[in-house]
């Protein structure tokens, strides 16, 4: 399992689409050094592989980086997700190292300042983002550059990955959900998505590429005859805590279904109903229901949960019409079997 921690909730920056909602200070109600370590202790006791520490800008806390060291000293694989702001500076990117994080998450959202500072909100903020990723390419640490996916910026992908190209381990697209601040105007079509995945799926990169909430990536990958990685989706191999303890299904799908103050991160994950039915193929409803490609799919949870109130519910910019034969063995078949294309390995 892949668990991702928002620390805080506090962040400088105005993100047009951020998922948090980030405010410029610190919520008291945020989880304690204590009741984060020992969230900590609970997911490794659970076997989760992944843990990521992210915000808001989890540089906002000052005991960060004891967090980060307590999440290795498990076993667990670090990945942090730090804002690029001024808190950068001052050797943060080399405590965050030297404190055993494995990959470090930034985010480039346009292949130009004039797009990516719209995004962010802050003049200039592409040339700092471009220093971080110097810096972390200076320290030798793995870089996932994470991209969230709109109208504003689909006609630039092309060009962000020729600026990926040889620099980073990981890239990973965030297809955008109308949660927190962003807006279903910027959300891309059915017909976009399609030509976005379609894009990715045939192409050739030097580091490792995965989608978020675009499990129709896997359905692409199928029709074109290439290999499918298994993936996580929402509350299915993957689960978020929110800065106040919140336990949901991912920070796109904030459908709260208890809180760790209350009881373990175990029972929510594993017992609550809301988990067990995002388990469960045979649940989902709409056209995902009764798709050849649900069980490498299921389509996007969350974006069906923004568009319809009910996370079971069909994926609304999925632009595939299922033929309703779900025991095609030529395309069940072929689907799930490990990934040697180096596009779509799972990175920790
Ligand atoms: S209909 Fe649903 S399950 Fe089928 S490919 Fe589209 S999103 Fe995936």
């Amino acid at each position: 399992m892949t668990l991702a921690w928002e620390v805080t909730r506090a962040c400088p920056l105005r993100c047009v689409h951020c998922r948090a909602d980030a405010q410029h200070h610190r919520d008291t109600r945020e989880l304690s050094t204590e009741e984060g370590a020992t969230l900590v202790d609970e997911a490794a006791a659970m076997g989760t592989r992944v843990f990521v520490l992210t915000g808001g800008d989890p540089l906002a806390r000052p005991d960060i980086f004891d967090l980060v060291a307590h999440v290795a000293s498990t076993g667990m694989y670090v990945g942090f997700s730090p804002s690029v702001t001024g808190r950068l500076r001052s050797g943060a990117l080399e405590r965050a190292v030297a404190a055993g994080t494995g990959t470090i998450h930034l985010s480039l959202d346009g292949a130009t300042p004039a797009t990516h500072d719209a995004f962010r909100g802050v003049e200039g903020h592409f040339e700092r983002t471009w220093r971080a990723i110097d810096a972390v390419c200076a320290l030798g640490a793995r870089l996932q550059i994470a991209t969230t996916v709109s109208r504003r910026n689909i006609t630039e992908l092309p060009a962000i990955a020729r600026l990926l190209d040889g620099r980073v381990a990981s890239w990973t697209l965030f297809f955008l959900v109308t949660t927190g601040r962003a807006q279903a105007a910027d959300m891309l079509t059915a017909d976009q998505e399609e030509l976005a995945l379609h894009w990715l799926a045939s192409g050739e990169f030097s580091f490792t590429v995965r989608t978020v909430e675009a499990p129709q990536y896997r359905r692409v990958r199928a029709q074109l005859n290439l290999p499918v990685a298994p993936g996580v989706t929402d509350g299915n191999g993957f689960c978020f805590v929110s800065h106040v303890g919140e336990v949901q299904p991912s920070g796109f799908l904030p459908l709260t279904v208890g809180n760790v103050r209350d009881r373990p991160l175990r029972h929510w994950y594993q017992d609550h109903p809301v988990f067990r039915a995002l388990r469960d193929p045979a649940q989902r409803g709409g056209k995902c229901g009764r798709c050849e490609f649900l069980e490498i799919c299921g389509g996007s949870r969350a974006r069906a949960w923004a568009a319809t109130g009910d996370p079971l519910a069909a994926d609304p910019t999925c632009a595939y019409e299922p033929r309703g034969d779900r025991s095609d063995p030529v395309i069940t078949g072929r689907g799930m079997q490990a990934s040697t294309h180096r596009s779509h390995q799972s990175p920790p």
